[in-house]
């Protein structure tokens, strides 16, 4: 715990953590110390994290990120950080992200960009998003491990930009109670890690059953750790041929074919398979997603939480909305409202949403068939590239940040485990990571799969 601290400190031009609490990191770590003196030595015993933003901590600031929450200090603990002070976990501060996690390269955030510590010569380059603060962390030893949120990559996007380890759990595995929600039909949360026993480790930790959340899941949690053996002899590995896009980089490519090469050597059997309804998986994510938002962000109102604008003579409540609400978000929060109210409104809602909804269950029920044919874990890139530049996107047009989740999405709307895994280096020396997609609940399997690949 000293040492990340020590490393916290040196780390300033990272941008990483929005938040330090060394005293709380020292207080958790001499209870941990005294724990381990009496024999007790649970999971996560003595372990420094960064935890993301998002995450509700009791009386320490949390703000998605975000101007509108600025100030709020949440009078009750997440489930998931619950869980993990409970496994003996330290917490070293909150973790930079995109603002509500809407984004995949930690521009949004209020606090300024997140620099990936790896680079290319002098050019600053993105973390990923949403988990960029995380991700960033992580890859440069400023905490053991962090967690992450993945609503259509956030975990898994930023884990490959950074050469880490990141696993979306099946949705319902997790709880989201005290995680503040962008779109809760999607929203998990999981760990990102130096490792894939990491990953296990945490994952076990984190997971439980949780009737404040009422999509958490009645699924014992298992032992994820025990789970890893090798031995994947005779499992079937799908190849999903709509995932090799026109104008993939041949590292990518090339990357992908080495992991196929790697599971293939540890007695994996290879299948081709089809996924269909893919393409259609990136619009039907850009509907679902924002109009959850546009729900869950209606809360932000000025009254409730954090930042109120200051209003003029004649202002009304209306006006006060308004205003705050205009201050308070950024830009890309404001597009997602603005996308989720259009797509729900009267006159839209069947066009949009509803359609949307009927290609994710399209999606949902190519996977199934897919495991329904045998096929045991889907082996994917995680990303369409390495990390690019910071500011290299960020003016574009919108859309090409959403191209960056191409991948990922898929897994969010069928509600499927997905881990993203460092297997190598391109040709600048940056990490690129692929993917595995597992069945339900079988988040052990699926780990076991990345462990060969590690
Ligand atoms: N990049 C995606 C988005 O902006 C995914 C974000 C996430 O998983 N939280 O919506």
């Amino acid at each position: 715990t000293e040492a990340c601290i020590a490393a916290i400190e040196g780390a300033d031009a990272l941008n990483a953590y929005c938040a330090k609490t060394p005293e709380i990191a020292l207080e958790q770590a001499k209870a941990a110390d005294a724990r381990l003196k009496a024999g007790d030595a649970p999971a996560m015993c003595g372990i420094p994290l960064g935890i993301k933003d998002l995450f509700a901590t009791k009386g320490v600031g949390t703000q998605a990120a975000s101007n509108i929450l600025a100030g709020f200090k949440p009078e009750y603990e997440s489930t998931v950080t619950q869980n993990l002070w409970d496994a003996g976990a330290v917490m070293l501060g909150k973790l930079s992200m995109d603002e509500f996690a809407m984004g995949s390269s930690n521009e949004t955030a209020c606090y300024g960009p997140v620099v990936n510590p790896w680079k290319v010569d002098d050019r600053k380059l993105t973390p990923g998003g949403s988990s960029g603060g995380s991700a960033s962390a992580v890859a440069a030893d400023l905490c053991l491990a962090a967690t992450g949120t993945d609503t259509g990559g956030s975990i898994r996007q930023p884990a490959a930009f950074t050469g880490i380890v990141g696993i979306k759990p099946t949705y319902g595995r997790v709880s989201r109670w005290g995680v503040v929600a962008f779109a809760s039909s999607l929203d998990q949360a999981g760990p990102m890690t130096k490792s894939v026993r990491d990953a296990a480790i945490m994952l076990g930790a984190m997971a439980s059953v949780d009737p404040k959340d009422s999509t958490s899941a009645d699924i014992p949690v298992p032992d994820f750790e025990a789970a890893l053996t090798g031995d994947i002899r005779g499992k079937k590995i799908g190849i999903p041929r709509e995932y090799r896009l026109d104008g993939m980089p041949a590292e990518i490519e090339k990357l992908w074919n080495d992991g196929i090469a790697m599971l293939r050597d540890a007695g994996a059997e290879i299948v081709d398979i089809s996924l269909p309804h893919t393409k259609y998986a990136l619009p039907a994510y850009y509907v679902i997603a924002p109009a959850e938002a546009s729900s869950n962000l209606a809360r932000y109102d000025g009254v409730r939480y954090g930042h109120r604008a200051k209003l003029g003579k004649g202002d009304g409540i209306t006006e006060m909305y308004e205003k705050t609400r205009a201050e308070g978000f950024g830009p890309e929060v404001q597009r997602r409202v603005m996308i989720g109210t259009y797509v729900l409104s009267a006159g839209f809602y069947d066009a949009y949403y509803n359609r949307a909804r009927r290609v994710r269950a399209l999606i949902k029920r190519d996977f199934d068939l897919a495991f329904a044919d045998g096929i045991d874990a889907i082996l994917t890139p995680a990303t369409p590239s390495s990390a690019f530049g910071l500011g290299e996107m960020a003016s574009a047009d919108p859309v090409e940040m959403y191209l960056n989740d191409v991948f990922t999405v898929t897994v969010n709307l069928a509600g499927l485990p997905g881990i993203s895994v460092p297997v190598g280096l391109d040709a600048k020396g940056l990490p690129m990571g692929l993917q595995l997609i597992g069945r339900p609940w079988a988040e052990g399997d699926l780990l076991n799969h990345a462990y060969v690949l590690e």
